[in-house]
């Protein structure tokens, strides 16, 4: 049975969220943000539920990672990926801001995988469904280091294109990093600032 407050009592806390596949670099990010020492370098998978991390005027959630994981099932990971969207859409009405990651070294590879198999490539699925839900998606393009700087113009192209095409409604709101060479961090805080300010919600304290 679910704990809930009657309504009206109790005001639920404005969300940050934060989803993203497995291994993109999420807790990193969280943390290259925030300092709080979420687990990095686990095994992809190894988040199990979402984590709420208290940061004044928001909350920041940690949703586990979805996609592919190590010595899951197909199923578990259908599962996890329905009980993520489940949780969200209950949760919507406390949603500020989400932040979808993804890997921008493997964005191509990931998109063209799917296609090739006539799928809605994950990150877009999340994409598609975040821009619905929330009412603004800050798609972080993580691990920048990776890429030599003629890679980053064609895949920030191809990323900004997929984006378009999957919520033509809504010019795509990306932030470039990296969070483990702390490139983009502070473009980041800024970004996440302003858009919480758009709708009157304070600085989260960082
Ligand atoms: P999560 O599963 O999305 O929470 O990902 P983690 O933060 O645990 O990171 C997964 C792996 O990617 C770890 O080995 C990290 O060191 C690495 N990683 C995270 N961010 C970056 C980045 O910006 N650049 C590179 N090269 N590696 C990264």
């Amino acid at each position: 049975m679910r704990g809930q407050s009657p309504s009206g009592t109790k005001k639920e806390k404005l969300m940050v969220v934060f989803a993203g596949r497995s291994n993109v670099g999420k807790s990193s990010t969280i943390r290259a943000l925030t300092g709080i020492r979420v687990l990095v370098g686990k095994r992809p998978g190894s988040t199990r539920w979402e984590k709420s991390f208290d940061l004044g005027s928001v909350n920041f959630v940690d949703f586990p990672g979805f996609g592919f994981m190590v010595g899951k099932t197909q199923d578990t990971i259908e599962e996890m990926k329905v009980r993520i969207i489940q949780v969200l859409e209950e949760k919507s009405n406390q949603l500020a801001l989400a932040i979808l990651l993804i890997d921008l070294s493997l964005f191509r590879e990931l998109v063209e995988r799917y296609e090739k198999r006539n799928e809605i490539p994950i990150d877009i699925e999340f994409y598609t469904f975040l821009s619905e839900i929330a009412p603004k998606v800050i798609v972080v393009a993580n691990k920048i280091d990776k890429l030599k700087k003629r890679e980053l113009v064609t895949e920030t192209d191809y990323l900004e294109f997929k984006l378009r095409e999957a919520s033509s409604s809504k010019n795509p709101t990306i932030a470039f990093i990296s969070a483990k060479k702390r490139i983009g961090i502070i473009q980041l805080k800024q970004l996440i600032e302003s858009s919480l300010a758009a709708k009157g919600i304070d600085k989260p304290q960082w």
